[in-house]
């Protein structure tokens, strides 16, 4: 492979990421925008600024982002070309269960790291060069969800490569996996002032992580550094005491908040 083709690769990779970014963050900002107008109260200019420079922010976050995704990306690709990840296409190579398991096992193995690096990156000494960026809006929005600042976007593009390197993974699988994070991180990053009263926070309740789990993380930064399930945050005695309640799930019984 060229050095020209491979910096066109990276360069439409990019653009494919920051696409992506850009359609589903703005498409979710834009929906929330128009069903929320007659429900929130109409900001003032202040908070009207206030709220277009967050944004400002959050995109540039991202765009730094996609560049370090895009590397990623490309260091898959130059592994496959080489036979070096454990992608496949027969989906009877390890059988259809093992598609699904090893969904869900990704799945879990990412939250594990995203939880122990989450709370690494809120140590005093690591904060403002890796994790300060995140956390600039106390209420968040779809923007937020892509807005890392860049050692932390090398953590995770980093785990996403180290997957498709040492765990057997079907096609399917991976797209799954990353329209997963896609989403999910959409939805963590919808400030609850903008969702629709009648939201099911339940459905997520004491198991998943949803909007209500996050945004608490946004507002109290000493608590929630899940991502998917709230398992962690219990065992790791950082749930808040007032979540369970206020989802109208069971409380925990034990984890302080
Ligand atoms: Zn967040
Ligand atoms: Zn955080």
């Amino acid at each position: 492979m060229s050095s020209h083709s491979l910096l066109l690769d990276a360069l439409l990779l990019f653009l494919i990421i920051l696409g992506r970014y850009l359609l589903t963050a703005g498409g979710s900002w834009w929906l929330l925008r128009v069903w929320g107008r007659h429900r929130t109260p109409e900001p003032t200019p202040a908070q009207r600024r206030r709220c277009d420079e967050g944004i400002r922010h959050d995109i540039r976050l991202s765009v730094y982002s996609a560049a370090v995704f895009a590397v990623g990306a490309g260091l898959v690709l130059w592994l496959q070309a080489h036979g070096l990840t454990r992608l496949y296409t027969r989906p009877d190579a390890y059988g259809w269960w093992y598609i699904a398991v090893s969904y869900l096992a990704v799945l879990v193995l990412q939250d594990a790291v995203f939880y122990a690096t989450h709370r690494l990156f809120h140590h005093p000494r690591l904060y403002h060069w890796c994790h300060h960026g995140h956390h600039r809006s106390h209420h968040p929005t779809p923007w937020t969800s892509f807005a890392f600042d860049p050692p932390e976007a090398v953590v995770q593009a980093l785990f996403l490569v180290l997957v498709v390197a040492l765990l057997p993974l079907h096609l399917i699988t991976l797209v799954a996996v990353l329209s997963t994070m896609t989403v999910w991180a959409i939805v963590n990053h919808v400030d609850l002032d903008h969702l629709p009263r009648r939201f099911p926070h339940h459905l997520f309740g004491r198991w998943l992580i949803g909007p209500a789990h996050h945004c608490l993380h946004h507002r109290r930064p000493g608590v929630h550094f899940g991502l998917y399930f709230t398992f962690w945050d219990w065992i790791g005695g950082t749930e808040d005491r007032s979540y369970a309640a206020s989802v109208g799930a069971p409380a925990a019984e034990s984890g302080p908040g």
